[in-house]
């Protein structure tokens, strides 16, 4: 047996091997951690294909990485196309009507897989990539549904070998999924016509519809049915001074502060400019006031950072009204006009007595 000396420094030795592999293995899962963020955080379907193709690439140090989606009825290339999406100029997204003869390993594929590159069974997949010699190829599901595959190449031959463990591939797959799947479901939305670009809310058309709907579910139960409108204070100022980019800044944080204090059976919405309105079923108006003033003091409580170190302040006035439509009313057309413009009116009240303040009124 060695000396303890020895013994005590082949020990140290080894603990310092295992820190460095410690520190390395946290490091890849930091930077993994950070790319799946900005997968999530995609904002559109073109979004989500630069930080996939290029994102990726980069994050992991590739050659190339493409993506193929399964899109016989050609909705999701409609979907790209209307958010200015092009095919010449992101060759790495690629539509298919169905992945056979794209490669052999597609006929049974639900893991991950990982082997040489054959120009023959994979030149497909990397349109116009020379110099590949291994890739890994990941199925992307969801529930029982192929909805493409993600594929990365290396110039590295021993990059991907079947001796790979493929857990962190198959991860990455399912959150790269999942991504797709939302960003094609708010591209339907947006195309819809009911969702606004700019925040995401519904737009004003899906908030009338909604408000007959609402009405008469409120008139079946007894109900009071609330609408608030949020209107930003001196809004054209902020354009004025920081420009239109920054004001639309401002208004997509304010959307999300709001959407913050809401519940999944509210209805809110974009309704003008720098307007919002929210319809509150089964709501009292103690809770609607409650609602509106933690709206206002969650816009007035930090200021809205639009830059790096470039930051205003902003504050909304808020005008509630309620309605409890009796039996009988059959016009609930001209009632929830009435019930808006009512809000309207409290609106320019919390205006007129200074705003940064709730007004309310029981119509
Ligand atoms: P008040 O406190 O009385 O509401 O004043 P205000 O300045 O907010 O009201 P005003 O109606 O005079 O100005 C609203 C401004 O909102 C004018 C318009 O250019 C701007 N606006 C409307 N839609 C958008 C948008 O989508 N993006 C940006 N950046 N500005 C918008
Ligand atoms: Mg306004
Ligand atoms: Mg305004």
């Amino acid at each position: 047996m060695a000396d303890p000396e020895t013994e005590a420094r082949r020990l140290r030795e080894q603990i310092a091997i295992l820190r460095r592999e410690a520190e390395d293995n946290s490091g890849i899962l930091k930077r993994a951690q950070t790319r799946e963020l900005c997968l999530l955080q995609s904002e559109s379907l073109v979004a989500l294909f630069d930080q996939i193709v290029d994102g990726l690439r980069e994050s992991h140090g590739l050659e190339a990485v493409s993506l193929v989606l399964v899109d016989p009825q050609h909705e999701v290339r409609h979907l790209a196309h209307s958010e200015k999406f092009s095919s010449e100029s992101r060759p790495e997204v690629l539509f298919v009507d169905t992945l056979a003869g794209m490669a052999p390993q597609f006929a049974t594929l639900y893991k991950p897989w990982l082997g040489p590159y054959i120009g023959a069974d994979h030149q497909l997949l990397f349109p116009g990539r020379q110099g590949l010699t291994s890739i890994a190829i990941l199925p992307l599901r969801r529930q029982r549904q192929l909805l493409g595959a993600l594929n990365f190449g290396s110039s590295d031959d021993r990059r991907f070998t079947r001796h790979h463990g493929t857990d962190f591939l198959d991860h990455l797959a399912n959150v790269t999924a999942v991504c797709l799947e939302n960003a094609i479901n708010r591209a339907r939305l947006v195309r819809s016509g009911l969702t606004d670009v700019l925040t995401g809310l519904s737009n004003r058309r899906y908030l009338q519809s909604r408000l007959a709907e609402e009405l008469a579910r409120a008139q079946r139960g007894e109900n009071e049915l609330t609408c608030v409108l949020v209107d930003v204070d001196h809004f054209k100022a902020v354009n004025d001074n920081h420009g239109h980019l920054a004001g639309d800044r401002v208004l997509r944080e304010i959307a999300e502060r709001i959407e913050m204090e809401v519940r999944a059976s509210d209805v809110v919405a974009r309704y003008g400019g720098e307007e919002f309105a929210l319809l509150l079923p089964d709501t009292r108006p103690e809770e609607a006031i409650g609602l509106s003033e933690r709206i206002r003091k969650s816009v007035a409580a930090s200021p809205i950072c639009f830059g790096p170190d470039q930051e205003v302040e902003v504050t909304v006035s808020v005008g509630v009204a309620s309605v409890r439509p009796v039996s009988g009313v059959t016009d609930l057309k001209s009632l929830g006009e009435k019930l808006i413009a009512e809000a309207d009116v409290q609106l320019y009240r919390a205006k007129a007595d200074g705003r940064d303040l709730v007004r309310y009124a029981n119509s």
